[in-house]
């Protein structure tokens, strides 16, 4: 299975425009609202949104790259263990039909969102701490 690149800014200008994404943020970064972690983590984040395609990855991803929680690869989040992140990530490729190593587009991700984001939220949009960004929960 593929993971993130130690830095995809050095894997030249054609992967520069895929973005590297693991599981769950294929579904979360849909909700981007403007806010995150750091100044840092949220200019990242506006410059993935950017690019046109997606690939798929297992474990820390391009979001996770510039996250205050990453720490020797793994989540350190207060809110989340690194196994639960795993977790979400691979519920979430179940419930979109995807697996790592996909590129996928937006746009594709926009389509399934309607039929998958009732059962995504009961399982985690409660207990997190970004639910009144995405749904003002
Ligand atoms: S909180 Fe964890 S999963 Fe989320 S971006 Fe940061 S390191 Fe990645």
């Amino acid at each position: 299975m593929k993971t993130m690149p130690i830095n995809p800014i050095e894997t030249g200008s054609k992967k520069e425009r895929k973005a590297l994404l693991r599981g769950h943020h294929l579904i979360c970064l849909n909700f981007f609202r403007g806010e995150g972690y750091s100044k840092e983590f949220i200019e990242n984040l506006y410059a993935v949104i950017k690019k046109e395609k997606i690939e798929i990855v297992t474990g820390a991803d391009e979001v996770c790259g510039k996250c205050p929680y990453l720490k020797e690869g793994k989540c350190r989040s207060s809110d989340y263990t690194d196994e639960k992140i795993h977790l979400q990530d691979q519920e979430a490729l179940r419930l979109l039909g995807f697996k790592p190593g996909m590129i996928v587009s937006w746009k594709m991700l926009a389509s399934k969102l309607p039929e998958i984001i009732d059962e995504w939220k009961s399982e985690f949009c409660f207990a997190c701490g970004y639910r009144k960004v995405c749904f003002n929960l």
